[in-house]
Order: C-alpha cells, then structure tokens, then sequence
C-alpha cells in the first residue's frame, strides 16, 4: 500500500513536472515569436495632386534595401491633363533635360525610349484617384533626384532621394 501511494505521488508529481515544463516552454516561446526581423523592404507613399504639386521634396530610405514606393493622384483630373509619374534619375542626369526629352515621348508615357539608362526606377503614369506601387533596389549611398515627367512638371514636381 506504501508502495502504491509512492507510486501515485511520484506519478502526480510527474505530471506536474510535465505541466510546469510545458508552460515555461509556452513562456520562453513568447519573446522569440515577438522578436520582429528588419524589414527588408522600406515603404515610401508620396502623392501628387491637381496643384501639381508632389507633397514632399525629400525621400531617405536606408541603403541596402528594396523600396517599395507607392504613387498616390489624390487629385480629380485626368491622366492626359494631369498625369503624374515619379522618376528617379541617375547621378549626373539633368532633370530638366530629361524632362525635355520626355515631353516627346507621350506614347511612352512620358519615359523615352532612348532615356531609359538614365532611370534607376519609375512609376506608371496615373491620373486622378489612382495609386500605382513599384518596387526596386535602392541605389548606392548617395543623393539623386526625383521628378513628375509629364510635360510642365519637372520644375514643380521634383526633390531628393537620399539613400544613407
Ligand atoms: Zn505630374
């Protein structure tokens, strides 16, 4: 009878061992579960609208990293009278040069065939109430220039991006 109830304690206090061992487990599993990776990707929104304005001049985004970049029209007007688009250029690329190259280019939307080595990314061309998203590499460390190529909007439409 000793014995059984020997038995018994040792098999209750198992159980409880088992019990407390799984919830420790449940505790220490927590933490891990909330340790967040980097993202690997930054997410930039900018919008463009019917003052053919962009509302903001300046983008930093850490080097290394995909951009994930999305272009908002919050505007009423059409492509064709107030399209925006967001291009990057390249170091060295005169925005206003190439914004007088793309004017020729409508039936590309803006972005010229023979210009495209001088983009390092670029959204579609979208009119009022639309948004378009890309994503791409951001460049080295450094400090480039943005612009809206539809024609007459470079010189209000443009700023920095800074990668650091
Ligand atoms: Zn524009």
């Amino acid at each position: 009878m000793k014995k059984l109830i020997y038995s018994f304690v040792l098999a209750a206090f198992f159980l409880a061992a088992c019990k407390n061992s799984n919830t420790t487990a449940t505790t220490e599993s927590k933490p891990t579960s909330e340790v967040v990776a980097a993202p690997s990707e930054t997410e930039i929104t900018i919008s463009g609208d019917d003052q053919m304005k962009f509302d903001t001049d300046a983008i930093t985004v850490p080097a290394g990293k995909k951009v994930k970049l999305t272009l908002v029209h919050t505007g009423k007007l059409a492509k064709e009278a107030m399209g925006h688009n967001w291009v990057l250029l390249k170091p060295g690329i005169d925005p206003q040069e190439f914004a007088g190259a793309a004017m020729k280019a409508k039936e590309s939307d803006y972005i010229p065939e023979s210009r495209v080595g001088d983009v390092i990314a670029h959204t579609d061309l979208i009119g009022g109430g639309e948004s378009t998203t890309i994503t791409f590499d951001a460049p080295e460390a450094g400090m480039y220039e943005f612009i809206c190529s539809f024609p007459g909007h470079s010189g209000m439409m443009k700023g920095v991006f800074i990668v650091e």
